[in-house]
């Protein structure tokens, strides 16, 4: 059986970057890249945000320049995932692929989350090309045009008011009458001249045009759920605030997460509730969840990895 000081679960920035820092540090480090190599960036086009590029990259370009930095040093990247763990004994268990079997000092889970999806007619042939589930990230891209955001949660209220400061019009797209976000969010957002909404709606159908192999969001079919009429409204940009489901099932038996799934890290640290076991990005962060958050906490985790490593591991081997 293979076996490594650091194995880490995931290859979005968090995972990566926890593999530039574990492998500098001279531990033999292995990163499982699962079922969405590079991450959630590799679905998005264009980021803009992320420091160092003045230009702007293509995400799946960003992820690439990623993984390479991770090999220089010495990574072992594998394009397997995780399906099963044991942190029950130590050296912990990773149960991969094809009855694959690795053992690890220690572990850094680096998941990330995803976005919950409608599955609505259309969605999948448009999700990058005018559907997001990121305002910060994509938001720009919208001067002067028409968006809408789905969603009656605090996080609707916030896309859909920083969307403003873009687009020409901001609906917000809600399945009931009541929303779920904080009083104070729901004020904020209807005293916005910008933003209108639109309730009792669900979302049927992204309808767009595809053009020499470039495709656009041009319009979508909504229903009320009340009386049943459809009608189709023009739309350059949807943005899902409808949730992020934490991608930490399988550490579950394991590992302590909070009520939403989420990992609980112990303080500024990566720590979990195992000795020996660290998380980082998304699967514990439900509030920033951007690729530079992502990537810092990434280097924190490979630093307490590191740090725990060289304080218990001679005690673990005798
Ligand atoms: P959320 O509170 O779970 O809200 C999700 C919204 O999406 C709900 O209104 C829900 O509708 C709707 N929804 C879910 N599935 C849907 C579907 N299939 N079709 C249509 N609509 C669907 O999620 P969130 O807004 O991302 O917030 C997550 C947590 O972060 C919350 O605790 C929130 O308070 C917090 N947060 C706080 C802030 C802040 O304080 N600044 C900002 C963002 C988020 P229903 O209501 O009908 O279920």
């Amino acid at each position: 059986m293979e076996k490594y000081q650091v194995a880490i679960i995931g290859s979005g920035p968090a995972g990566f970057t926890a593999a530039i820092y574990s492998s500098r540090a001279l531990l033999s480090t292995i990163l499982f890249e699962g079922m969405q190599p590079g991450g959630q960036l590799t679905i998005t086009t264009e980021v803009e945000n992320y420091p160092g590029y003045p230009d702007g990259i293509q995400g799946p370009e960003m992820m690439e320049h990623f993984r390479k930095q991770a090999q220089r040093f010495g990574t072992i990247t594998r394009f397997e995932s995780i399906k099963k763990v044991d942190f029950s004994r130590h050296p912990f268990l990773l149960f991969a692929d094809g009855d694959k079997e690795y053992e690890a000092d220690a572990v850094i889970i680096a998941t990330g989350a995803s976005a919950k999806r409608l599955n609505a007619k259309g969605e999948e042939k448009f999700w990058g090309f005018g559907i997001s589930a990121c305002a910060t990230c994509d938001g720009f891209f919208y001067k002067n045009q028409k968006v809408y955001v789905i969603g009656g949660g605090d996080s609707a209220m916030e896309e859909a008011m920083y969307l403003t400061h873009f687009a020409s019009s901001v609906t917000i797209i809600h399945r009931r009458q009541e929303f779920r976000a904080s009083k104070i969010m729901i004020q904020r957002a209807k005293s916005n001249p910008k933003i209108d909404f639109l309730l009792d709606t669900v979302v049927e159908e992204f309808l767009g045009e595809e053009k020499m192999g470039i495709k656009k969001l041009t319009s979508i079919r909504v229903k009320n759920v009340i009386t049943g009429e459809e009608k189709t409204l023009p739309a350059d940009g949807v943005f899902y605030a409808i949730g992020h489901t934490p991608n930490t099932e399988i550490f579950k038996p394991f590992v302590e997460t909070d009520s939403s799934g989420y990992i609980i890290t112990k303080g500024k640290s990566a720590y979990t509730n195992i000795s020996g076991v660290f998380a980082c990005g998304d699967c514990q962060d439900p509030t920033y969840r951007q690729a530079v958050t992502a990537a810092g906490s990434g280097c924190i985790a490979a630093i307490d990895a590191e740090r725990w490593l060289s304080e218990h591991y001679s005690k673990l081997k005798e």
